[in-house]
């Protein structure tokens, strides 16, 4: 019997950039318009990266603003974070350096493991994009953290987020194992 590796992921960003939707599009594997409301949940799913499996929590927070306060809850015994914008909306993307300053703040550390989402790229053809893959791409290499860009609702890239985010994890403690 291998060790179990359990790993907490919290999913952060502005309300409404579709932290929810790329959640239920990963765990459940579908697309609900419009349909998640804004409050906590933890989802459980079982992930093999690198032929390793691990037993990962992932909060869905209720989503941040330039004012809210992290607590303790988005800080101690997590592992990894996503932080998630919308494409299309350049104030969303602003909240990510903001939530990344706290989280580094409140977490005593430089660095942390991390993904930087754009989410919503299906929207880009409706000339609704606000923020180009380069701006994301640029943020995230700043921040030593990795950036992919997604659409929950076409299911693009949805398993790549969880999978940078276990590598970013791993990057930082390689072979932990159960806590
Ligand atoms: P949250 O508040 O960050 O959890 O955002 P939600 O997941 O509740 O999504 C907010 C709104 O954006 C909802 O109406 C979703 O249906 C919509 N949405 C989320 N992801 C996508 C996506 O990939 N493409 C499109 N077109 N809409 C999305």
């Amino acid at each position: 019997g291998d060790i179990l590796k359990k790993r907490k992921i919290a999913v952060l960003g502005a309300r409404s950039v579709g932290k929810s939707s790329l959640v239920v599009q990963f765990i459940e594997n579908h697309f609900v318009e419009g349909y998640y409301p804004t409050i906590e949940s933890t989802f459980s799913k079982s992930i093999n990266y690198k032929g390793v499996e691990y037993d990962c929590d992932i909060i869905d927070t209720a989503g941040q603003d330039e004012y809210s306060i992290l607590n303790s809850k988005h800080a101690i015994g997590i592992h990894g974070y996503v932080l998630v914008y919308s494409v299309t909306s350049r104030n969303s993307f602003n909240m990510i350096e903001i939530v990344y300053d706290k989280l580094v703040n409140f977490c005593g550390m430089s660095q942390i493991p991390c993904v930087i989402v754009g989410a919503k790229t299906d929207l880009q053809q409706s000339r609704n994009r606000q923020v180009a893959p380069d701006e994301g791409e640029k943020l995230a290499s700043v921040k030593h953290a990795a950036w992919v860009e997604t659409s929950a609702k076409n299911n693009v890239n949805v398993g790549k987020v969880f999978e940078l985010c276990l590598a970013e994890i791993e990057k930082r403690a390689p072979g932990a194992g159960a806590e």
